[in-house]
């Protein structure tokens, strides 16, 4: 730590998914131990960080704007320093180099642990840096980790990169291979994150059902999940991004029989068409998807469903597209997201023939959010008069006369919150609420019990 480091305030926007977010927090975490003072207020940091993400192409748009808005601090704020990290760089460094002069220094998705170094170096180096290599790092527990999520709730990262072939995805080229984090370490972190508050983890990778099959001495995700139910004080733990073809019998009577595992599962599927799959290089097809679908609903009837699908896919004609339609209203998922499928240079599917419009990409989405929301508002109707398990948040944003929450069967981010009218409780406390009412995405209920500690 330096005298000069301890004037120096960071401030640092994550875009994209969770994933991103960890790598963030471990770049913080460096920071932090480097005696930066960490600021949410981008107007009074001299060092400004934008992660990026450039899975499709809103999320690309989506890092540019955040990267010139905060552009702007360097005349109206006190910056003296604009870094990009992440997807973004590494994949178009030169195009960003060129276009973004007002960017300082870009670091690629293996150099970010290098971040205090490289500001460091920084300082007795003019112009315009770059550190983008090889992809293929993998953090460890010994990596410092600022958490920026709530007490109560803590993402845990299991794997980087991933081996799935996927046709449309660039996620591989820019993230490198499946890496899984030793399971030791993996636990050594969970007990850390409880220790700090969380009652929550969420459990992530690309893909986090191919778990510990590149590890030395093998594991799975059941091994992993059953060390990490053990851990005292921890009473959630959620699962996110599960390959279809990876959810084993095994996994299921887990998730049936041990309490702390929510019942929430995200399966991306991506659509329902044999032949659409198959050219999205994805593994099993219909018949396999509603067998699996079938299984996990007469296994665990309560689980809450999340899966997200791609609309317009090279080659999809109007009998594919609505087949899917007619799937998302006989699947009945809980939770649902929609893409339109994004051309991204350098992977198959950008070179496949019959792309399909803008025009119809953006109808079709529409169809499908439409026909999900009359599908969640049913689902959620089903809850009337139940009983629900939800982690308590804080005040809503329209009044400080109501507090919100997330039941288990709701992910952090990107699910509805529950509106709590009656019954006191502290931020982080898990009570039971007796649903009262619900639209389409979100649910209004009663405390009825005291926190379980
Ligand atoms: S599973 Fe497929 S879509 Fe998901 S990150 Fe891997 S290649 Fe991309």
């Amino acid at each position: 730590m330096t005298d000069s480091n301890e004037l120096q305030k960071v401030s640092m926007v994550s875009l994209g998914c969770p994933k991103n977010l960890v790598d963030a927090e471990v770049m913080l975490g460096f920071l932090n131990r480097e005696g930066y003072e960490i600021t949410t207020d981008e107007k009074e940091a001299d060092i400004i960080i934008v992660n990026t993400c450039s899975f499709i192409k809103e999320a690309k748009q989506e890092s540019i704007d955040a990267i010139l808005d905060l552009a702007d601090r360097k005349h109206d704020g006190r910056c003296k320093l604009l870094i990009v990290t992440g997807c973004l760089p590494q994949r178009y460094q030169e195009e960003l180099c060129r276009e973004l002069p007002e960017v300082d220094i870009f670091v690629g998705t293996g150099d970010y642990p290098k971040i205090a170094e490289i500001i460091a170096e920084k300082k007795d180096m003019p112009g315009q840096l770059r550190y983008i290599g090889d992809p293929n790092l993998i953090y460890d527990e010994n990596f410092p980790r600022l958490k920026s999520t709530p007490l109560y709730t803590a993402y845990l990262k299991i794997a980087e990169g991933c081996s799935n072939c996927c046709s449309y995805c660039i996620i591989p080229a820019l993230r490198g291979s499946y890496r899984s984090r030793p399971m030791e370490r993996l636990l050594e972190e969970a007990r850390e994150l409880v220790a700090g508050g969380a009652r929550e983890l969420n459990v992530i990778a690309q893909d986090i059902t191919r778990y510990g099959k590149d590890l030395p001495g093998g594991g799975t995700l059941e091994d992993l999940i059953r060390e990490l139910v053990t851990i005292e004080g921890l009473s959630w733990i959620r699962l996110l991004y599960a390959y279809p073809d990876g959810i084993t019998e095994s996994l299921i009577q887990l998730m049936k029989t041990e309490d702390k595992i929510c019942k929430y599962l995200d399966i991306p599927l991506q659509h329902i068409s044999d032949h659409i799959l198959e050219k999205m290089g994805r593994r099993g097809g219909e018949a396999e998807i509603r067998a699996l679908l079938a299984r996990l609903r007469e296994e665990l009837p309560e689980l809450a469903l999340r899966t997200s699908l791609i609309v317009g896919f090279p080659g999809e004609t109007d009998e594919d597209f609505r087949k899917l339609l007619h799937f998302v209203e006989e699947a009945q998922f809980d939770r649902l997201g929609v893409f339109c499928y994004s051309k991204e240079e350098g992977t198959p599917a950008a070179e496949m023939a019959n792309q399909v419009s803008e025009r119809v990409k953006r109808d079709r989405y529409k169809k499908i959010m439409k026909t999900q929301a009359r599908v969640s508002f049913k689902r959620n109707r089903r809850l009337i008069d139940g009983f629900e398990r939800v982690i308590v948040e804080g005040y809503s944003d329209e009044t400080d006369l109501l507090l919100k929450g997330r039941s288990s069967r709701q992910a952090p981010d990107i699910d509805g919150q529950v509106y709590i009218t009656a019954g006191n409780a502290m931020v982080g406390d898990i009570v039971t609420l007796k649903i009262t009412d619900s639209s389409d995405y979100d649910l209004i209920g009663e405390i009825v019990s005291d926190p379980c500690t």
